[in-house]
């Protein structure tokens, strides 16, 4: 069964071990930004803190001190992960209230300002994502593409979001310039 899948060469299991790697960054990453209502962190919800792309810059920059490959895979799928997350905030249905991105000390932006934070972030997040993900090859680029692809449709399904094409064509175009 193994020599049919072409999982005997250890190059491919690798690929199979970094594309699972990426979907479970891609999944902390994709509630990682909401951890900004946990009470104790002191922060207001939908803090620059954590609707950033700090956390996954940081996280890349520890995945490289470490020096391996699973850690970049998980890295890289962070970042992508919280990129979707901001690519979903970028489309509120009302610009109000915890829509509005908010400054530590300063308090909640503007409309403007709330956007252009997020679209950049999104715009860091997906490079991010795409640079650094390891030893892209086309089926393995692809297998992240579709995880990505369904922590979007799973999160269309729960946030009922009335522009679900929104944070989609977001991610894609910046994806590809990012490419
Ligand atoms: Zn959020």
């Amino acid at each position: 069964m193994n020599e049919v899948l072409g999982l005997a060469d250890p190059n491919t299991l690798a690929r199979v071990v970094g594309v699972i790697c990426f979907a479970v960054g891609a999944w902390l990453g994709s509630w990682f930004p909401d951890i900004d209502r946990i009470a104790v962190l002191r922060l207001r919800h939908r803090s620059t803190v954590t609707h950033g792309c700090a956390a996954p810059a940081l996280t890349f920059v520890a995945a490289r001190a470490t020096g391996s490959e699973w850690a970049g895979w998980v890295a890289a799928g962070f970042a992508a992960g919280v990129g979707l997350h901001l690519a979903f905030d970028l489309f509120p249905g009302k610009w109000r209230g915890f829509a509005l991105v908010d400054v530590p000390r300063l308090g909640r932006c503007t409309k403007a300002v709330s956007v252009v934070w997020l679209f950049a972030n999104v715009f860091m997040c997906t490079g991010l994502a795409v640079w650094t993900v390891p030893a892209p090859n086309i089926v393995s680029f692809t297998a992240c593409l579709a995880v990505v692809g369904a922590l979007y449709l799973y999160g269309v399904l729960k946030k009922r979001e009335h522009f679900a094409a929104g944070p989609l064509l977001t991610l894609l175009s910046l994806g590809a310039d990012a490419l």
